[in-house]
């Protein structure tokens, strides 16, 4: 399935298990592979940023999080067919890393975080080997490179934020032994359980963004690029 372009940024159509089939062949093969989350507030960011763009069209999967992704493909009649959030995405990367007994590498967030949401991962994938894990506020970039080399890491999540954790990713992966590496912004804090998704409810009908924006008003301004995006795909030819 061919990927898909709004406003000339990337999305691809594959579902979580179509990717995972695919990263799984690609480590056989000894591929690199780069999975970034995409969402209106980020397409509408790379309409001024072309850095910011070229890192979405220059990664490997370019997953639809957030339900605008979503809807703009049904409203241009593409093949995505839900949503790919990063946190579950992440959750898949785990669940096949513990069944092919790949090496994970964790680097982000505030030390008791990142240490917190290890421990959880590794009581819901007991068969998952942690190859190592820093947290996202160490000074000595040539330690922490130094240290995933010795890991033998295989797959790598970076939770630094966006764009911080893509510029990470482009400017290190060269010299590294991974072959997967996701960008997955606040999602070590999920996992710690420091922060909580939506109820299910909310999840299924793509109503998260309306519990975020319920619980934390601050995001509204984040959220006005939800509408401006529509309006744009809807209005462009
Ligand atoms: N973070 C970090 N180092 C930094 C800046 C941020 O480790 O220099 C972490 C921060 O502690 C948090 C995550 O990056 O865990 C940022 O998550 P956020 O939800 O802001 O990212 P988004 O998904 O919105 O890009």
């Amino acid at each position: 399935m061919k990927n898909e372009q709004y406003m000339g940024v990337e999305v691809s159509p594959l579902s979580y298990d179509e990717i995972t089939d695919q990263l799984k062949t690609r480590v056989q093969a000894g591929e690199q592979s780069t999975i970034i989350a995409v969402n209106p507030e980020k397409i509408m960011k790379a309409q001024e940023d072309a850095t910011l763009r070229d890192l979405i069209n220059g990664s490997t999967f370019q997953i639809p999080d957030g339900v605008g992704v979503l809807l703009a493909s049904r409203l241009k009649g593409g093949q995505v067919r839900s949503r790919v959030t990063g946190v579950d995405m992440m959750d898949h990367l785990l669940k096949l890393s513990a069944d092919q007994g790949y090496r994970v590498f964790f680097y982000g967030a505030k030390e008791e975080v990142v240490s917190k949401a290890i421990e959880n991962i590794q009581a819901k994938y007991p068969a998952m080997q942690v190859a190592g894990y820093d947290n996202g506020y160490v000074q000595d970039q040539e330690a922490l490179i130094e240290k995933i080399q010795g890991s033998k890491a295989d797959v790598m999540f970076i939770a630094l934020g966006s764009p911080k954790q893509e510029l990470w990713i482009r400017e290190n992966k060269d010299r590294l032994p991974v072959k997967v590496f996701q960008g997955v912004g606040g999602s070590f804090d999920v996992f710690a359980g420091h922060v909580k998704r939506a109820p299910a409810p909310f999840r299924k009908v793509g109503m998260e963004w309306f519990y975020r924006l319920a619980t934390d008003p601050k995001r509204f301004k984040r959220q006005l690029a939800l509408p401006k995006f529509l309006f744009k795909i809807v209005t462009k030819k």
